[in-house]
């Protein structure tokens, strides 16, 4: 019930730590746990037909629920294009994590597991899926075993005969989080993103129409559906509506994954659930959506956070990871440190993305920045890139450019 819902609660829970052969949270919700709550019985009703099938898709519609991976398409409309879609139909699910700053998946993956998985077998039954595919971080070593042990227990005691789920691992490369690359890498190739259309949804996984989601997104449905969408759209702030879970690091005093409405402005998540600033350390600016969502300044304090609400200031939320930084900061290193990353992770395909992050990197090196041959650089990555980290990329050239110019004039 509402009363088990305290939005911020993950932030006194704090972050565990993960090393090879660990199971990070003894006191997660296990199996066994997870059915005694009532755990289950809704997938099963679902299954076993006695809610219609347009009803629960009409309650994630009413909901609001976008794709919390990052894209934001809305969930609800995603199940009705695939379920329209001629079998066999499979689900990939998105645990790479890969977004610097994020870790709410793993955050809830490590304390409730089965939330996630009755979510991801209510969207199966609902959209016709023969089999689930889990793409987990390779680095999130806790988190494998813990699943492992939880899908053993779920196989040999299914509420009711289960699609095949199957567990992925990846290999650590970011652009594996982007869906097409993610798919490449399930069928066995080198994770590079696919030219669209087709579209996944059409042609994804072997070839297949696939449902793909990310972890959160899953982890929300059986919540939405049993307490009706109403409930998922009673939250949110300043306009905006539904729940974000905002993973928040920086010089706060509590950083942590906050669950928060959406719509919060960065200066209400830092006071009301980050404990404000850590002594010393003025705020001076933030990156309200991991390396690739931009960086702004404190002045711009008062921005709903939330899907669309960034883009007029050329930023973008993403996954909601928002990294805080103070006078003490500089907002070009920042950038740099981003640009490098993108440099590193680059899947290499296209040449302005492969290209213009490494020379990118080099210019915003110097002291005063080469502005003409940067903004160049932007304009070819941004038209010209095949996938969504070459467009993003140069997001933190044209921030400090227009917010932060005293730093590199
Ligand atoms: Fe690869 Fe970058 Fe091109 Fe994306 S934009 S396909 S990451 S080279």
């Amino acid at each position: 019930d509402d009363a088990n819902f305290h939005p911020g609660d993950f932030a006194e829970q704090g972050i565990s730590q993960q090393g090879p052969n660990q199971v990070v949270s003894p006191d997660y919700v296990g199996y066994e746990s997870y059915k005694a709550l009532g755990g289950y019985s809704l997938a099963k009703e679902i299954h076993s037909g006695k809610h219609s099938v347009e009803s629960i898709i009409k309650a994630m519609e009413n909901s609001g629920l976008r794709g919390l991976g990052g894209a934001g398409f809305p969930a609800g409309r995603k199940w009705r294009i695939v379920k329209d879609q001629i079998a066999p139909k499979l689900m990939a699910v998105n645990i790479d994590e890969g977004e610097p700053g994020t870790f709410k998946d793993r955050t809830y993956l490590e304390r409730d597991p089965h939330r996630f998985l009755e979510g991801m077998l209510i969207a199966a039954s609902v959209v016709g899926i023969d089999a689930c595919y889990i793409y987990l971080r390779d680095e999130y070593h806790g988190c494998r075993e813990l699943l492992e042990l939880e899908l053993t227990k779920l196989r040999a005691n299914p509420p009711y005969p289960l699609p095949l789920i199957e567990l992925r691992r990846g290999a650590g490369a970011y652009i594996c989080g982007e869906e097409s690359a993610m798919i490449e890498s399930i069928e066995g190739k080198r994770g590079e993103p696919r030219m669209r259309p087709p579209y996944i949804a059409q042609v994804g996984l072997f070839g297949r129409p696939t449902l793909e989601h990310n972890f959160e997104t899953l982890y929300w449905v059986r919540d939405i559906v049993q307490r009706g969408p109403d409930w998922f759209s009673s939250f949110g702030l300043n306009g905006r509506k539904g729940l974000r879970s905002f993973s928040v690091s920086g010089r706060v005093n509590q950083p942590g994954v906050k669950l928060a409405p959406a719509g919060i402005t960065i200066q209400e998540l830092i006071d009301n659930y980050c404990g404000g600033m850590q002594a010393g350390h003025q705020f001076y600016g933030y990156l309200p959506g991991g390396a690739s969502g931009g960086i702004l300044p404190a002045t711009m304090n008062d921005i709903p956070l939330d899907f669309d609400t960034l883009q007029p200031y050329g930023c973008f939320i993403g996954s909601a990871a928002v990294m805080v930084f103070s006078d003490q900061d500089k907002a070009r290193d920042m950038a740099l440190n981003v640009m490098r990353f993108f440099e590193h992770e680059s899947c290499g395909q296209c040449t302005p993305c492969r290209v213009g992050t490494s020379k990118a990197a080099q210019l915003m090196q110097d002291t005063s920045w080469d502005q003409t041959t940067l903004e160049d650089l932007a304009t070819v990555m941004v038209d010209a890139s095949i996938c969504g980290l070459g467009q993003a990329a140069p997001n933190p050239i044209r921030c400090i450019q227009k917010y932060f110019p005293q730093e590199v004039a």
